[in-house]
C-alpha cells in the first residue's frame, strides 16, 4: 500500500446517505435503499460491475438525479431541492466534458467567473490549479489540441479550482491507456492527500480501488454488498460476490461438524473456529494463500491434486489444479529459487496442496451459487 490505512473512527461525516432509492422508468431499480457515510478527507471508492448503480449514486450526490426516496446530506446540509451549482461538490467525468470552444485557461476559470470573482483572483486561482495538475504552458490551447491525459488534468483543475468540500469522480481514468492510468492514479492520490478534499471515486477496476482508496463500498444490483478498508474486503470478504469481485478466490461449500471443523468436497478441513455445528457455510481462500509441495504435508487440510493448467504471468505461476473435490487455483511467485513453496510444476504433475486454516475465510452464505464453487 502506498499510504497508511485511514480508519473512519472519530471523524466528521461529510456525505451521508440514508435509504436512498432510485427507480428509472418505473421498473429499473438503480439504487435499492443505500445508506452510507463518507468522512472528511477520505478517498472513498464505489466499486462494482456495470449497471450496479455507481454512476446513479454519484449523480444523486452531484444533484443531477433526484432520489425517489431517502435522504442525502452533504457537509451537514440536507440536499433536497439544492441544485447542482449550489452544492459543495464538483464532478469530474470520464469523458472530461470540457467546453470545446474555450481555452484551457477559460475552461478552468469558468466556475470562478460564474461566481463573479475579481479578475485578479481568478488569474491567481487558475494559475494555482494549473500548477497543481502540472499543465503549465497549455493555458491557451483548446481541448482538441490536448491528449486524453492532458484533457483529464484540465477537467481536474476545473473542478479543484472551486475548492469543493467533496470531489466526485466518475471513472476519471477509464478512457486512458494503462501506463497513463497508473501514473495519474498516483498523482490523484498525491493531490487528495495534499488538498485533504474528500473524494468519492467511481470505478469498476478492482485493482484501482484497492490501490487508491481509504475505504471501498462494493456495490451489487443497487445495494451495498460490503463497505470497508481495502485489506478488510480482500482478506475478509463477507460474501462470495465480494470474494470473487476483488481478485480471485477458491470457493468451497462446507458443513460445520464442530466449531472449528467442516466437511467439504475436499474432505474434512479445519478452520479458525466460531462455527455452528450442522450449519452450512462457504469457505474462501485466495490462490496466493494455497501452498503447494512435491512431498506430503503430513498435517490436516492437505489435499492431493494434479496440475491441469499453468498460466505464466511473469511475476507468478498460476496453477489450475484438479482435485477429487473440484478445481483449486494456486499462485506461486516466480522467484527462480529452489526452496519449498517456490518449486515449479509441470502439466499433469501430482502436487500436495495445503489449505492453511488461518487463510480459510468463512463466509456465512450457505449455497455456492457463484460459478466455480466446489459443492458438497
Ligand atoms: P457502469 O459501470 O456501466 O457505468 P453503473 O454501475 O454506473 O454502470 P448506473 O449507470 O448507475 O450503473 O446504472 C444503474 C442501472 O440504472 C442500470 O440498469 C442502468 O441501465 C439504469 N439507468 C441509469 N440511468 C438511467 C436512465 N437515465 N434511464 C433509465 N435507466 C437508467
Amino acid at each position: 500500500m502506498l499510504k497508511p490505512p485511514k480508519r473512519p473512527e472519530n471523524r466528521t461525516a461529510v456525505v451521508e446517505l440514508e435509504g436512498v432509492r432510485k427507480v428509472f422508468d418505473g421498473e429499473t431499480v438503480a439504487l435499492d435503499g443505500v445508506s452510507l457515510t463518507v468522512y472528511e478527507g477520505e478517498f472513498f471508492s464505489l466499486l462494482g460491475p456495470s449497471g450496479c448503480g455507481k454512476t446513479t449514486l454519484l449523480r444523486i450526490l452531484g444533484g443531477f438525479e433526484v432520489p425517489d426516496a431517502g435522504h442525502v446530506r452533504i457537509a451537514g446540509q440536507d440536499m433536497k431541492n439544492v441544485p447542482p451549482f449550489r452544492r459543495p461538490v464538483n464532478t469530474v467525468f470520464q469523458n472530461y466534458a470540457l467546453f470545446p470552444h474555450m481555452t484551457v485557461f477559460d475552461n478552468i476559470a469558468f466556475g470562478l467567473r460564474m461566481r463573479r470573482l475579481p479578475a485578479e483572483t481568478v488569474r491567481k486561482k487558475v494559475a494555482w490549479a494549473i500548477e497543481l495538475v502540472q499543465i503549465q504552458g497549455l493555458e491557451r490551447r483548446r481541448p482538441h489540441e490536448l491528449s486524453g491525459g492532458q484533457k483529464q488534468r484540465v477537467a481536474l483543475a476545473r473542478a479543484l479550482v472551486n475548492e469543493p468540500k467533496v470531489l466526485l469522480l466518475d471513472e476519471p481514468l477509464g478512457a486512458l491507456d494503462l501506463k497513463l492510468r497508473k501514473q495519474l492514479q498516483i498523482e490523484l492520490m498525491r493531490l487528495q492527500m495534499e488538498l485533504k478534499i474528500t473524494f468519492v471515486y467511481v470505478t469498476h477496476d478492482q485493482e484501482e480501488a484497492l490501490v487508491m482508496s481509504d475505504r471501498i463500498a462494493v456495490m451489487r444490483s443497487g445495494r451495498l454488498e460490503q463497505v470497508g478498508l481495502p485489506e478488510e474486503l480482500y482478506e475478509r470478504p463477507k460474501t462470495a460476490f465480494v470474494a470473487r469481485f476483488l481478485g480471485r478466490s477458491n470457493l468451497i461449500e462446507a458443513r460445520a461438524t464442530a466449531p472449528d471443523r467442516v466437511e467439504t468436497p475436499h474432505g474434512p478441513l479445519r478452520v479458525r473456529g466460531g462455527l455452528v455445528p450442522g450449519r452450512r457455510y462457504l469457505l474462501s481462500i485466495r490462490p496466493e494463500k494455497v501452498r503447494l509441495a512435491r512431498t506430503p504435508w503430513n498435517r490436516p487440510n492437505a489435499v492431493i491434486a494434479r496440475v491441469h493448467d499453468i498460466v505464466y504471468t511473469g511475476a507468478e505461476n498460476q496453477y489450475i489444479l484438479e482435485a477429487p473435490g473440484g478445481e483449486l487455483v494456486a499462485y506461486t511467485l516466480n522467484a527462480d529459487i529452489s526452496e519449498p513453496g517456490y518449486e515449479e510444476y509441470d502439466y499433469g504433475e501430482k502436487v500436495y496442496v495445503y489449505l492453511p486454516p488461518e487463510n480459510l475465510v468463512v463466509i456465512d452464505e450457505p449455497i455456492g451459487n457463484e460459478p466455480g464453487t466446489a459443492t458438497l
